[in-house]
């Protein structure tokens, strides 16, 4: 019996939404997997049991809901941040997609606007579409960079609701300095945002937006648990505001977004802080690794403060990501041209890139 098959066009879909492409990176079971910045080193055993005794408590509650302003967790997450930052001031939600999906659902929406330098981060504008808003793409510098006098003429220019600044920038890895996000802050009238979710791989000395927060109501710093801190799957990301930018993410969020296991999970994490960021530094080996075997091989490399590298000189970017898959190396054509992007693995993972990568040829 042959079954009728519909498709999306079919469905009374919002129209702003036809037309739409969801986001899609590869999920292929292929033994090194280096596209989508993923920590490749699994949680530690002593840190996977503390975090399972912990669990094993908070299961015995779910009958219950959880802490709706999940509390221990805020406490947990200030004092990870430091910078004299108190819970008051922290938000946390199932992945940073989701909290910057609070904060454009709360400062977004229709007839408004959202802006980014591209390339930048894909899910922003996915985001702000799914929630309404249009994005606005601004322009880098050739080498991604942004100076603070043109990214304040350009956000002048738009009048964007909401501005996002990618610190370091996804898919490029290029550092943002602070003398940006303060011009930016300045020209504009909406909310800005700089996503530090790659923050830990920065330099030790890299300034973080966390200390422009004082008297700016209107910037809000967002950071995740998936990259730094090998904790993708558990879908924990979180920011800090004032306490009044706080209050707006109230009024969208769902009634006890967060599950009572995925906060048991996250502050036993927390509690294991120094352990679970103990491969941050072997990581930013590789990652330097990565880009000086990448020049020898005469391919650009841009430089990167995070846990990949995007780099030029590559010919054909969906072949060689063939030729990679072939041999067992997923990597990620982020559709700029001539470029391929791959997050830094372990030692072996990164290896095994750099050998398939040599056994296909050098660079164009
Ligand atoms: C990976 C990534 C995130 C994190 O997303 P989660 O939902 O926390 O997993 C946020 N911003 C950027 C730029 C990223 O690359």
């Amino acid at each position: 019996m042959g079954r009728v098959t519909f498709s999306l066009n079919d469905l009374p879909l919002r129209d702003d939404l036809r037309g739409l492409t969801p986001y899609g990176a590869p999920q292929a079971p292929l033994p090194v997997a280096l596209n989508v910045n993923e920590n490749t080193h699994p949680v530690p055993d002593d840190v996977a049991s503390d975090i399972l005794d912990d669990i094993a408590v908070a299961i015995r509650d779910v009958n219950r809901y959880p802490d709706r302003e999940f509390t221990t967790l805020r406490e947990a997450f200030a004092d990870y941040l430091g910078h004299g930052l108190t819970p008051e001031q922290i938000w946390a939600g199932n992945g940073s997609n989701e909290v910057l999906q609070h904060i454009f659902q709360a400062f977004g929406g229709p007839g408004r606007t959202a802006f980014g330098f591209a390339p930048t981060y894909s899910m922003y504008p996915l985001i702000a579409k799914g929630t309404g808003a249009s994005w606005i793409a601004g322009t880098r510098q050739p080498d991604y960079t942004v100076t603070p006098e043109e990214a304040a003429e350009q956000v002048r220019a738009a009048d964007p609701d909401i501005v996002i600044l990618c610190s370091p920038n996804n898919p490029t890895g290029t550092p943002l300095g602070l003398d940006v996000v303060e011009a930016v802050y300045q020209a504009a009238r909406g909310v800005v945002i700089v996503d530090e979710a790659y923050q830990e791989f920065a330099p030790r000395d890299a300034a973080s937006a966390l200390t422009l927060l004082e008297g700016r109501p209107r910037l809000a710093v967002s950071r995740t648990m998936s990259k730094a801190f090998a904790f993708a799957g558990a879908r924990v990301g979180y920011l800090a505001a004032d306490p009044a930018f706080i209050d707006a993410l109230r009024l969208v969020r769902l009634p006890y977004h967060l599950s009572a296991l995925t906060q048991a999970a996250a502050v036993a994490a927390l509690r294991n802080a120094d352990v679970m960021l103990g491969m941050v530094q072997e990581i930013v080996e590789q990652r330097d690794r990565i880009t000086a075997t990448l020049e020898a091989l005469g391919y650009t490399p841009h430089l990167s403060w995070s846990n990949f590298v995007l780099f030029g000189g590559v010919a054909d970017p969906q072949a060689t990501w063939q030729q990679l898959y072939d041999r067992g190396v997923l990597v990620r054509d982020v559709g700029i041209p001539g470029h391929l992007r791959v997050s830094a693995g372990t030692e072996a993972e990164t290896t095994a890139f750099l050998d398939a990568l040599a056994s296909i040829g050098s660079a164009s």
